[in-house]
């Protein structure tokens, strides 16, 4: 190789393995990744790299794997702040007698942000490089993302009843328009709509949510099918299951990521399949709240799309995607009584391919590849609980990695570095959570809210 051609590079990261994702399956050996601006350039074995590129910074994780970031497909960021609240509580007296209270007392847009910025931290030390987000004052959620210099999907939200961000739907909408204009272009963020579910919307809101997103080529995420009391109750009020009201007024489209879909039949796969729906799959939050479980074999089998959500922490109670990815697989060998369901790789690619794919971002991130953005996580196996590694792979799904991720780039950025943070200050962070967690505990209404 003559001199010439050795190219310069911002920065080569040689790993001892680099999964990435696609193709499926695949473990590479001693490999790198070469990184210019934000995009990777190159992935080749780390002899050659060395040769070919002549980087201003190196990478040297000889006992790594490296994987694509981590997208959560499914949060309420800001709840961060809720974490333990109300735990050992099913759904509907979770949300009536103790979420939606401490909502509507505590919601603002402060709030948000810290909590936001809380989840940041959190899954940035866990691996994940994007996530989605539908909670209140999305203006603040996306200011914390845009400070802190993540990949996020920002659900406006839009419900019948009023909020402490909202009065009323039209007002919803109103202030919705406004993040969507000025986050527009922004090379990290996506604003869509996140009408909150069929029963907390009605058709004219549901349907003015469809018109907008085809206008702006935005996506829509709406929690669907999550309880057997949410399709009991449909069907007494109006005859019909939730997805089929949904499918009457034209609402399901490629851009409807359902949320939770634990109560499925047939015909429900019919439609999903039919009207190219996405699935985001939240197995910890579905466990904990008692919801039940979403079919993900007989979903992929028919060719949905299915990506991985951590939901709020409040109902999680943290956002490690890791464990996500586990619990995914693990209750899918249950369901089906079938130990080769889920395998780990397919439960890798849930949690990133699938995920920028229900995203609409696949083009951008989700794999290792060359041409993509340099949204990486580097996950340390020079640690006990991983020893042997046999397959790096397996080992990422089945044994808890989230502790072990050691490197973070988002978009080219390093975000963490040898397991600590790099741009966000911890110890700050810490001290604006204790101080939320003070102001509502010794809140007048602390009865009702320490539950
Ligand atoms: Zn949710």
């Amino acid at each position: 190789m003559t001199p010439q051609s050795v190219t310069q590079v911002d920065c080569l990261i040689n790993a001892r393995w680099v999964i990435p994702v696609i193709p499926h399956g695949v473990v590479l050996n001693n490999h790198s990744l070469a990184i210019t601006g934000n995009r990777i350039v190159d992935l080749l074995s780390t002899k050659d790299a060395r040769l070919r590129y002549k980087p201003k910074t190196t990478f040297e994780l000889d006992s790594h794997a490296i994987i694509p970031g981590l997208i959560n497909a499914h949060g309420h960021a800001a709840m961060t702040l809720f974490r333990g609240m109300a735990d050992d509580r099913p759904l509907m007296t979770w949300l009536n007698n103790h979420i939606w209270p401490a909502e509507n007392r505590w919601i603002s847009d402060s709030f948000v942000e810290t909590g936001t910025e809380l989840a940041i931290a959190e899954m940035l030390l866990s691996g994940t490089t994007c996530f989605s987000d539908m909670y209140f004052f999305p203006n603040r959620a996306a200011k914390a993302v845009h400070r802190n210099k993540m990949r996020a999907q920002i659900f406006v939200p839009i419900l019948d009843f009023p909020s402490a961000w909202a009065s009323d739907a039209d007002n919803y909408f109103h202030k919705g328009l406004k993040v969507s204009d000025e986050f527009r272009n922004h090379d990290l963020i996506n604003i869509g709509f996140g009408p909150h579910a069929p029963y907390t919307v009605c058709d004219a809101a549901l349907q003015r949510v469809s018109v907008l997103a085809e206008e702006l080529d935005a996506n829509i995420q709406i929690h669907l099918h999550e309880t057997s009391q949410e399709i009991e109750n449909a069907i007494a009020n109006s005859g019909r299951r939730p997805i089929n009201r949904l499918d009457e007024i034209d609402f399901l489209s490629p851009r409807v990521q359902c949320v939770h879909m634990t109560q499925v039949i047939d015909e429900d796969i019919e439609l999903l399949q039919n009207n190219g729906c996405q699935v985001i799959h939240c197995p910890e939050s579905n466990l904990k709240l008692a919801s039940g479980f979403c079919p993900t074999t007989k979903l992929s089998k028919a060719g949905i799309n299915v990506a991985l959500g951590t939901d709020g922490a409040a109902s999680n109670n943290d956002l490690d995607m890791f464990a996500e990815m586990q619990t995914a697989a693990l209750l899918a060998k249950g369901l089906t009584r079938d130990a080769t369901a889920l395998s780990a790789p397919e439960a890798l690619r849930m949690a990133t391919y699938n995920g920028a794919l229900a995203l609409g971002i696949d083009d951008l991130t989700g794999s290792l590849e060359k041409g993509k953005a340099a949204d990486i996580a580097a996950i340390n196996f020079d640690h006990l609980t991983h020893q042997p590694t046999y397959d790096p792979l397996s080992q990422l799904v089945y044994t808890s990695c989230a502790r072990n991720v050691s490197h973070v780039w988002v978009n080219g950025r390093l975000l963490v570095e040898d397991g600590e943070l790099t741009q966000i200050d911890t110890e700050a962070l810490k001290q604006k959570v204790q101080l939320w967690r003070a102001k509502i505990c010794a809140s007048e209404n602390q009865q009702t809210l320490k539950f």
